[in-house]
């Protein structure tokens, strides 16, 4: 038999796609809170929100005529026809939060709007109103959880032990916060404030208050604005990053979203300059025209699907790249938590012999270690760094240093050249900027027919792998592409009469000889990723390890690393520069 389900128990189901645990409810009731305009905002729980959820707000209030409204299920203030969804500029708009929550719960809520004299005390409880009475109180709303999933116990039995349940629950306030700067926001778990914002400081200053000073330091800014997308935040510089992407947030038009595309993007534009397995951290703040988004996809509404997506794609990834391709996103030598006492250059790191195979590699590895450090002395470095913080200055921005300015000092261990500016001191690495070179020159005449190839007197003969016979016509076909004239020469050989005109000889010999290499009899060659990941890695080889530049030859190669569109990591995403400023030398001679 084919029944209509009663309120009651339609409710409680609808309930179980809205609230699944105590964040859901933090979240419905704190974008009900923004969405009334509220200015200020309190949150409390305790035992994680399992016995008690509350959120006080300063915004509009609800008439009393119709708190039972906002309490019945698409009861809304929000929308009201098919049309307004096509445009959502509030967070909600579903009208289910508050008929969910109130379905499984017990809850009390006090109203009171702008225009009535009192304000309105509400009691209910799994569904049902049990009181109604008139009590004296400020303009704004005041809404008590307590009993979650008293009377579903199925849904009782899957909740999580108390940090398990609040862990979510601050991280969100904490997006919250950062999302809206203005917004006074109060958290308080267990009877303890967990954090307090004024509603009056920067995103920048609230980052540092959130996730420490060892972030906020190591961010640049983004500003981007095209004609629909506006993009502002901060991303990480090359000096943190982390193994996961749980500091990658975004926001789309004032909402937390996970997004495909925004966090393709982000990986896409940091794919030559952090290496395999690091991800940068991210707090993103997008705003596109609300008729250009979807975020009616999943009652939880932290789905978006945006409608130009290539537009957004490439509107983030030009972004990043504005901000990263700077001198001032040059990693530092130095990490910031130097301290006296511990002498660390490079900073503490352990390295086994066995491990020791290059500086270059003794580097990274430090640079890696003092990224990894950090959070721990961070309360002690915001007194300490307290007016040092040049980079990030509200000064006008001075005139970016052109890398073929650099002053040259010269170069060391026949590896990295030494170079100067006004503020800092650069080791570049010679190999990878050449490789970054090589690389974009490449790259940039490939398949464009405007390669300059550079005949060669005594043609180079060339060995092709046996296994790639079948391939032969394709590989003439793509190395002519990047600017070599090669033609069989039966027997497995190839016969290369030109080269591309900024090649060595040498150099076009290793780079054929490790192309035809690392190509397999099965390569896909209509695969553009993993042709430039084979022209990245024969890039790679063709550079030969160089005696010491002349000081002319590193000019040139400044001057050259200047017109590449990356200049500051190698393809493979190493960086190709580091810096010490004149104020971490400061520090080191000093010991502060
Ligand atoms: P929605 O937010 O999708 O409209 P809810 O069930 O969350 O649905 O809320 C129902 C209605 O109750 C809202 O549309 C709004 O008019 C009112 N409301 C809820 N919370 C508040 C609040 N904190 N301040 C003012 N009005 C509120
Ligand atoms: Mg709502």
């Amino acid at each position: 038999m084919i029944r209509i389900l009663d309120k009651h128990v339609s409710d409680k189901i609808a309930a179980g796609e809205v609230v699944e645990r105590p964040l859901s409810i933090v979240k419905e009731l704190v974008e009900n809170s923004i969405d009334a305009g509220a200015d200020s905002l309190v949150i409390e729980i305790k035992q994680g929100g399992k016995n008690y959820i509350r959120v006080s707000d300063n915004g509009s209030g609800i008439d009393p005529k119709e708190i039972e409204l906002a309490f019945t299920r698409h009861g809304t203030s929000k929308i009201s026809s098919e049309e307004d969804l096509n445009s959502i500029d509030s967070l909600g708009f579903r009208g289910e939060a508050l008929s969910s929550i109130a379905a499984v719960s017990r809850v009390e809520i006090i109203s009171k709007t702008l225009d009535s004299t009192y304000g309105t005390k509400v009691k209910i409880s799994g569904g049902m109103v049990n009181s109604k009475d008139t009590v004296g109180c400020g303009e704004g709303t005041n809404i008590i959880i307590t009993d979650l999933f008293y009377n579903t116990p199925a849904r009782l039995k899957f909740m999580k032990s108390d940090s398990s349940e609040s862990t979510p629950i601050i991280e969100f306030i904490s997006h919250v916060a950062l999302a809206y700067p203005n917004i006074k926001i109060r958290l308080i778990n267990n009877d303890k404030m967990i954090f307090s914002t004024t509603g009056k400081e920067d995103r920048e200053k609230i980052i540092a208050l959130l996730y420490g000073k060892e972030v906020s330091n190591n961010l640049l800014p983004i500003n981007y604005q095209d004609d629909r997308v506006h993009i502002e935040g901060f991303v990480s510089n090359l000096n943190q990053s982390k193994p996961n992407r749980r500091y990658q947030i975004y926001f789309v038009n004032g909402r937390v979203v996970e997004n495909k595309t925004i966090q393709e993007a982000i990986a896409k534009a940091y794919e030559d300059k952090l290496i395999l397995g690091r991800h940068p951290l991210v707090f993103l703040f997008l705003n596109v025209p609300p008729e250009e988004i979807d975020v009616n996809i999943h009652p939880n509404k932290l789905q978006v699907k945006f409608q130009k997506e290539a537009e957004v794609y490439n509107a983030l990834v030009a972004s990043v790249n504005q901000a990263q391709n700077t001198m001032a996103a040059v990693p530092k030598l130095i990490p910031k938590t130097f301290r006296p006492g511990a002498i660390s250059f490079p900073p503490q790191v352990e390295i086994k012999k066995e491990e020791q195979t290059s500086i270059r590699d003794f580097l990274a590895k430090a640079r890696q270690a003092s990224n990894e450090q950090g959070l721990s002395q961070v309360k002690e470095d915001m007194e300490f760094d307290k007016g040092h913080y040049q980079e990030k200055s509200d000064a006008p921005p001075k005139e970016e240093p052109r890398i073929g300015q650099l002053s040259i000092i010269g170069s060391v261990f026949a590896t990295y050249i030494l170079a100067k500016d006004e503020d800092c001191l650069y080791l570049i690495d010679q190999h990878a900027a050449h490789e970054r070179i090589f690389y974009e020159e490449l790259m940039k005449k490939y398949g464009k027919n405007e390669v300059h190839q550079q005949l060669l007197l005594r043609p180079l003969v060339v060995n092709r792998p046996r296994t790639l016979s079948a391939l032969s016509q394709k590989i003439i076909e793509e190395v002519l592409k990047l600017g070599f004239e090669a033609e069989e020469f039966g027997n497995n050989t190839y016969i290369v009469k030109s080269i591309p005109s900024h090649l060595g000889l040498e150099e076009a010999e290793a780079f054929l000889l490790e192309y035809l290499d690392t190509i397999s009899p099965g390569f896909d060659f209509n695969n553009q990723v993993q042709k430039d990941q084979i022209i990245m890695k024969a890039c790679k080889s063709a550079i030969k390890a160089k005696d010491s530049l002349e000081v002319e030859e590193i000019r040139a190669l400044l001057v050259d690393l200047d017109k590449c569109e990356n200049p500051f990591n190698c393809p493979h995403g190493r960086p190709i520069f580091v810096k010490l400023s004149a104020y971490d030398i400061e520090r080191l001679f000093k010991r502060m």
